[in-house]
């Protein structure tokens, strides 16, 4: 219940002048209907009168005049309402959609590596397009709204027979059941099909995207993903069926006691009418107010069952904006460039693992050192420069920045001073002048100063040839020019170097480049970052020969350290990388 209240206050907090109106205007309505049914009796009495020899017209002509002008504000209540609502639904759908995104980038980076959370976020932003809020809006109005439209119908007709009012109201009992375990059920559904339903997604992606579309004709995949994708299309669509034909079934059997309940409404109204309890026109008034009760009892279910059932759907988004999972801040800020890092006896696993991935490591990294970090796959090196980055944070152990520890950081503004280039970098279907700018988000809408840097490094000569400069959009799904996997890592490389940063690191972008174009790059990246701390993390010896020191990390930890020329003298893994390499590099 503490959920739809929230929900309540949510959705009048990011709409309020929509929702304000509609409440108001439909009580407004809900009351003319009340009046309607009034002027109703006072229209069929008045008639019976005069059709029995009597001459009171104004008994008639008042109530129907009123009844004339009451009829067409429903007529500019109904598209006011859907005006109104869809105006609501939009400005609430943009805040919850800002209230998930602030979640999700307030939440720990490691936990991104957890499905769970995809399955969280999922869940709760489905709520911007369900119909959990109409259906608490609907509430907020339909619930108090009905229930005294029923129970002005209870005091003026049910005064003749209040039996017939209620078994009127009984009759819709089953009709409560059904629809209450219909919602039940299709959260349920709903809720066991996430992952099935993002798998699906991500399947179709697969089918329609360009390069995997490409793999699929190259392979003969594609039968093979069209299986897949439609088996699992079909896995949901075969739960979705049965649960309809459950529902089906049950609304059949249960909603047929409502006309059987107006059949005993009929017969006792007639035999009332036939002893002379009631009048003729009493008696049609009776039979239409007995619709109409259960009519609105109906509505009324409706609505109750909708609200009770939509509250474990917004729920979710409750979950997932209280969860404590957000990034557990410090408050302190460096006050001067990172000089040093230090990794203090530091493991880290990740969720779900059974074995750490970073073993008591424990390192000093200092002030313009050029570091890189070679070793076997799965070594635990991209983990390392996440940590050094302050991506993750550790299990066990402690990292100090300036001697200051990570968890008493305040780490947006750790990473203020930080730059990286990812193996997986994104590649922004948008324009050369957003992919490079994005590195200085203060300077974004400044585009000469993306030119500047473009002209002052050779490495982005290609650029200087695009017809539309800076603007030129890249990738081709939205209509922009195709560049190489090279030319990409070249433009993921000046977006990570433009960054004012204390520390770079280079996670291995420039795998699809050949040895010597790889070294090449790092030659000039390591003269671009000179006065900074940068790592560079890589498989090859190409930029471990150039830089000042290098890590070997085995099975999370760092088995050798050292320069370049020490480590040659050690006969260890270092040297024989270097013996099976070193013939790239001779020229
Ligand atoms: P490297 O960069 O040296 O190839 P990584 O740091 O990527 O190594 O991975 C080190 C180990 O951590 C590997 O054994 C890998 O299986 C494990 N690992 C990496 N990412 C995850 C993850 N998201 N969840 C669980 N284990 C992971």
């Amino acid at each position: 219940m503490k959920a739809y209240f929230r929900a309540v206050y949510l959705i009048a907090k990011s709409a309020k002048k929509q929702f304000y109106t509609i409440l108001i205007l439909s009580i407004l309505v809900g009351m003319l209907e009340g009046l309607q049914v009034k002027f109703n009796v006072l229209i069929l009495t008045a008639l019976q009168n005069i059709i029995g020899g009597g001459n009171n017209y104004t008994a008639l002509i008042i109530p129907f005049i009123a009844f004339v002008v009451i009829c067409p504000s429903y007529y500019l209540y109904t598209p006011a309402d859907a005006y109104l609502r869809s105006l609501l639904l939009q400005k609430f759908r943009i805040q919850l959609l800002k209230n998930v995104y602030n979640k999700v980038l307030n939440t720990e980076m490691k936990l991104f590596e957890d499905n769970e959370l995809y399955d969280n976020i999922y869940k709760a932003q489905e709520n911007a397009y369900n119909d959990s809020i109409m259906d608490i809006v609907n509430s907020i109005i339909y619930i108090p709204l009905l229930v005294s439209a029923i129970g002005s119908i209870f005091s003026i007709i049910g005064s003749y027979n209040p039996m017939l009012m209620l078994l009127a109201v009984f009759t819709m009992i089953p009709y409560f059941i059904s629809r209450y375990l219909r919602g039940e059920e299709y959260f349920i559904l709903r809720n066991n099909q996430t992952e099935k339903l993002r798998v699906t997604d991500y399947l179709w992606g697969i089918l329609c995207g360009r390069n995997t579309n490409r793999d699929m004709r190259i392979f003969g995949t594609n039968d093979y993903m069209q299986k897949k994708y439609y088996d699992n299309l079909k896995e949901i669509t075969d739960d979705v069926w049965k649960y309809e034909k459950k529902q089906f079934i049950r609304t059949a059997i249960l909603d047929s006691c409502r006309p059987i309940g107006l059949g005993i409404g009929i017969i006792l109204s007639s035999y009332m009418a036939f002893h002379g309890d009631i009048t003729v026109s009493v008696f049609a008034a009776m039979l239409t107010a007995f619709s109409t009760v259960q009519e609105h009892a109906e509505g009324l279910i409706d609505k109750v069952t909708k609200t009770i059932n939509s509250i474990p759907f917004i729920s979710n988004y409750f979950n997932l904006i209280n969860n404590k999972d957000g990034i557990k801040q410090g408050h302190e800020e460096l006050t001067e460039p990172i000089h040093t890092i230090q990794f203090i006896n530091v493991c880290f696993r990740y969720p779900h693992s059974k074995e750490g991935t970073i073993k008591n490591l424990s390192l000093t990294i200092n002030k313009n050192e050029s570091i890189s970090i070679l070793g076997e796959n799965g070594a635990g090196k991209s983990t390392l420069s996440k940590l050094i980055l302050g991506l993750y944070t550790p299990t066990l152990g402690d990292i100090l920045y300036n001697g200051v520890s990570i968890f008493k950081l305040n780490r947006n503004k750790l990473y203020e001073r930080v730059s990286a280039v990812f193996q997986d970098f994104t590649r922004y279907q948008m324009t050369v002048g957003e992919n490079i700018g994005f590195g200085k988000s203060d300077m974004l809408y400044d585009k000469s100063y993306v030119e500047e840097y473009i002209k002052n490094h050779s490495y982005l000569e290609f650029i200087q040839n695009y017809q539309h400069g800076v603007d030129t959009i890249l990738g081709r799904e939205y209509g922009g020019i195709d560049i190489s996997g090279g030319q990409w890592q070249k433009v993921a490389i000046a977006r990570g170097d433009i960054k004012t940063s204390d520390l770079i690191v280079l996670d291995e972008p420039t795998a699809s480049l050949d040895p010597l174009a790889e070294a090449g790059i790092f030659k000039k990246f390591l003269e671009m970052s000179s006065g900074k701390i940068s790592l560079i993390v890589s498989h090859r010896i190409g930029a471990a020969r150039l830089s000042n020191r290098i890590l070997v990390m085995s099975d999370g930890g760092i088995v050798e350290d050292g320069t370049p020329e020490k480590l040659l003298n050690q006969n260890g893994i270092y040297t024989q990388l270097y013996k099976s390499q070193s013939y790239w590099y001779q020229q």
